[in-house]
């Protein structure tokens, strides 16, 4: 097997000092490979997004190693970690931050054409995922024309655009109804494995998580495998 995509060894975090210390990862391990696709399961308050933001280098640990792509990131300045996440994540949200004024295309183009692509490579990729994704009718239509689960299958693809290695989403599903949330998860869960990406899913939604290769949970401060 290649070299897993994600490590996290001994991640930790806490938030304040003293009296209003919180500890919300003490010792946190995992590792995701490509094209493996783990749910992440735990109460609100356990710490799902603090690890997803760690995943993503958009915090940094006190303690531990985020390893991207064999790449050891306690060692990086803030311009090499968010060039390495420019390049290598794609992260989704519960509510999908789709820029209004632009139709769906246009928003899966974006970040392809500040990438350095042409208009015609962006626009090729952004039609491809669409279609991959059931949206391209939907192309031409802006954010407030599109249902919440068109919308949020459109913002899986932008995520998608530059081929990021590991894919974050935070509550994908958290905003939408059941049989939309099946939609979508699927087209999530085929597009990780049509593009070997390592996907790491915070959900609520115990249906959905059980279709992941692997579900985690958050229990003092670690990550432990979880049975639903
Ligand atoms: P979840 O996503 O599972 O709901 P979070 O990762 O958002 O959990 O939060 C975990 C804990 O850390 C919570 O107790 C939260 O209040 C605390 N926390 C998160 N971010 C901060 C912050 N910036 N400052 C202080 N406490 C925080």
């Amino acid at each position: 097997m290649s070299k897993p995509h994600l490590i996290l060894s001994d991640v930790h975090r806490h938030y304040g000092e003293g009296e209003r210390l919180v500890r919300v990862l003490e010792a946190a391990s995992l590792t995701v490979h490509s094209g493996e696709l783990v749910a992440l399961v735990a109460p609100s308050g356990a710490g799902k997004s603090t690890l997803l933001h760690l995943c993503g280098l958009l915090e940094s640990p006190q303690g531990g190693e985020v390893e991207l792509m064999g790449i050891k990131t306690s060692r990086l300045g803030d311009r090499g970690r968010t060039q390495l996440r420019r390049s290598t994540v794609g992260y989704v949200y519960q509510f999908h931050h789709l820029l209004p004024e632009f139709t769906a295309l246009e928003n899966v183009s974006m970040p392809q054409l500040i990438a350095g692509r042409t208009p015609a490579e962006a626009e090729k990729r952004s039609m491809e995922l669409l279609d991959l994704l059931g949206v391209a009718p939907r192309a031409s239509h802006r954010p407030a024309e599109l249902s919440g689960g068109e919308q949020q299958r459109i913002a899986i693809a932008r995520a998608a655009a530059n081929h990021p290695r590991v894919i974050l989403a935070d509550e994908p599903t958290g905003n939408l109804d059941p049989e939309t949330s099946d939609i979508v998860f699927n087209a999530l869960a085929s597009l990780i494995k049509d593009e070997g990406a390592a996907a790491l899913i915070a959900t609520h939604n115990h249906d959905l998580a059980r279709r992941a290769d692997r579900i985690v949970t958050l229990k003092n401060g670690l990550v432990v495998d979880h049975q639903l």
